[in-house]
This record gives C-alpha cells, sequence and structure tokens, in this order.
C-alpha cells in the first residue's frame, strides 16, 4: 500500500512491496478502509484487524474522537472552544479544557523550540491574510501591525488548566497542528482498541502505528519535484509525518504568491514557494514543525532540523525555475527512492 502526500491531496495506490509473513499471522489480518470528512479535510483510516466487527467499532471511536477534538479547535466553527476563547478578557484567567490545556501547552513548547517561527496565537494575522485571499488586496501595514500586537507566544501564560491572555483581541490558532494532533489521538484510540497496526491520514498529515502484516513500513509516497519524474518514496513506521506548502492556499498579488502560512515575526504571508515534509515521532510534532521550517526556509530550517533527535524533513524549493530538494541527513534512511 502506497500513501501519497501532495499537501490536502492524496493517492492511495495497490500494495507493492514487503517481505511475506508468517500466513497465520495474514490470514488473521485483514485490511479495512474508512473516509470521514472533519476539520475541512478528507481524513482516511486505514486499519487491520481481525474482522469487520472489530475494524467498523475501532475506526467509529477514533473518528468520534477526531470529532470531540474538532469541537475544540474548530476555527470555522462559532461555537469552538477555540473561538469562546476570543471573548477572554487581557490579564483574567480562563478555565480550558483538558485537550485545549494539552495541545496549547505543547504548542507553546513548540512555539519556544522553533523561536517563534510556528506560533500558536498568529491568529489575528491569519485572519487578515484570509480576508486578502478574498479581496486580492495586501493588508494595509496599519492593520499587519495592530495584529501583531494581539499575537505573540510570550503573551500567553498556561497554569495546569488556566490561561491569561496578555493582550485584548487575542486569537488562538492551531491550524497548524491541530490535524496532526487529531491523527495521532485516533491512532491512540485504536491501539485501545486492540489495532496495532493502523494509518490515519488527515489531508497531508499523517500518523501510523505499526506496520501492514508482513511489511517494513507502510510506502508514503511524496509528490515529485517536477512532473513526469519519479515521487520520492518512503517507507515509515510508528511515526508522523506531514507536508506545509503553498501549493493550494494563498493569493497572487502583483505576481507574487503569498502563502497561508506567515510569519509571525513580519506578519507577512510566506512567498519563498518551499514545500517542506517533516517525519517526526509523532503527526503533531511533524504538522507543526512543517509549518514552522516554512517559515525559517532552507538554512534555519534545515539547522533546526539537525539539531533535534528523531525529526528529519525534505525541503523542496519552488522558486527557481528548476525545483531543488534539500534533505536533512538522517532523511535518507527512509527513503526507498
Ligand atoms: P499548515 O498547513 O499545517 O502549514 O498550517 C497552516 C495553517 O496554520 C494556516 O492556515 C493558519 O491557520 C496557521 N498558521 C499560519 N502560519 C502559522 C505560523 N507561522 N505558526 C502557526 N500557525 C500558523
Ligand atoms: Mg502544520
Amino acid at each position: 500500500m502506497k500513501f501519497g502526500i501532495a499537501i490536502g491531496a492524496f493517492a492511495c495506490l495497490p500494495a507493492t512491496c514487503g517481505a511475506q509473513e508468517p500466513v497465520e499471522r495474514a490470514a488473521n489480518l485483514k485490511r479495512f478502509q474508512y473516509t470521514e470528512t472533519h476539520m475541512g479535510v478528507p481524513f482516511r483510516m486505514t486499519v487491520y484487524a481481525r474482522n469487520r466487527g472489530l475494524a467498523n467499532s475501532a475506526s467509529a471511536a477514533a473518528f468520534a474522537r477526531i470529532e470531540s477534538l474538532n469541537r475544540v479547535f474548530s476555527d470555522y466553527s462559532t461555537k469552538s472552544e477555540v473561538a469562546k476563547l476570543r471573548a477572554v478578557k487581557a490579564g483574567q484567567p480562563a478555565s480550558v479544557s483538558p485537550d485545549m490545556a494539552m495541545l496549547l501547552g505543547r504548542s507553546l513548547r513548540l512555539s519556544k523550540q522553533t523561536n517563534g517561527a510556528f506560533d500558536v496565537t498568529v491568529g489575528p494575522i491569519v485572519r487578515l491574510w484570509r480576508r486578502c485571499r478574498r479581496t486580492k488586496r495586501l493588508p494595509k501595514p496599519e492593520s499587519l501591525e495592530r495584529a501583531r500586537q494581539r499575537s505573540g507566544y510570550h503573551r500567553v501564560t498556561l497554569s495546569g488548566k488556566r490561561l491569561t491572555l496578555d493582550a485584548e483581541g487575542m486569537r488562538l490558532d492551531f491550524g497548524a497542528i491541530a490535524k496532526g494532533f487529531a491523527c495521532d489521538e485516533a491512532i491512540a484510540s485504536l491501539t485501545k482498541h486492540g489495532i496495532q497496526s493502523a494509518l490515519v491520514d488527515g489531508g497531508g498529515d499523517i500518523r501510523m502505528s505499526d506496520s501492514p502484516p508482513g511489511k517494513d513500513g507502510w510506502q508514503i509516497e511524496i509528490e515529485p519535484e517536477k512532473a513526469n519524474t519519479a515521487a520520492t518514496m518512503l517507507t515509515l513506521r510508528k511515526c508522523g509525518v506531514a507536508t506545509s506548502g503553498d501549493r493550494y492556499r494563498f493569493v497572487e498579488i502583483d505576481g507574487t504568491r503569498y502563502s497561508h502560512i506567515v510569519d509571525p515575526r513580519t506578519g507577512v504571508g510566506l512567498t519563498s514557494r518551499l514545500m517542506v515534509t517533516i517525519i517526526a515521532p509523532n503527526a503533531t510534532d511533524a504538522d507543526a514543525f512543517a509549518s514552522a521550517v516554512s517559515v525559517l526556509g532552507k538554512k534555519e530550517g534545515m539547522r533546526l532540523l539537525e539539531s533535534r533527535e528523531h525529526t528529519d524533513g525534505l525541503i523542496r524549493d519552488y522558486l527557481a525555475t528548476t525545483p531543488t530538494s534539500h534533505r536533512s541527513s538522517g532523511f535518507a534512511q527512509f527513503t526507498v527512492r
């Protein structure tokens, strides 16, 4: 089985490689596939289970877990917890749910680790660029400045389940991490139901548990640098992989393409035309690092990857006429071709 990552696109191709497994184990496990739309993208789940009854109930519980996270982190629903937190007054502590405390805590740590390239408070800036995608006009400098004053992860304090925001008008934005987290939580739910071999793909953010029976890992396909050339193929197990880029969500103004990923330091949508794929121990980290490395760029981004254990990446640069690829030193171990 091969899975393709192409930022929002997905290809599931027939099984191709892998050693033969002991007949007994192979005979006991069957492959089941499910797709449901959550968080605005199709979540695809592949599980190996003894029978359909177990696969159905385990996948239903995993999808329910994803939907419960959507109710907390959705940026598009006015009823989600993250939407309600917009009403919190500066300096007044608010109680948050266990899921919010957990992912906000991780996000704040990731914000520090990436030196603010990933920043969970980037909501006011993202909102300006969403409007810009609709109007095709760049945000006014004074609007950008105001949005920047309402952002900054150092303006958030989380103590247990109590959150304090330092400025009025702040908006948390989990768009760069929530789908990865949802994949991780779905896999945790499947594992609890006795499923050891599964893959959950949330529109390009992927988490997998153990390999399909008899295989070395799950085959993941990254779209090629150029059309009509061979795709990069990865074999992965028990980890997360995520891709960020400007392929589908961007605005073009006066010949410049501005990505939906913004540089929190300047408030400007990225114009660097990178596509970043990250392999990490889980999909939450992979998702956040894919966005962070996009912001940091080739040199700084690669330095960050090399400084971290168990985090590798591929950066494709589409700005030049001939695209180029750059891999962290550990990336090759996962590459089949
Ligand atoms: P991804 O596709 O995972 O790179 O996430 C992009 C989404 O994350 C955007 O649509 C925004 O909602 C949000 N976002 C944009 N820039 C950043 C950033 N620098 N740090 C954190 N979140 C961001
Ligand atoms: Mg991301």
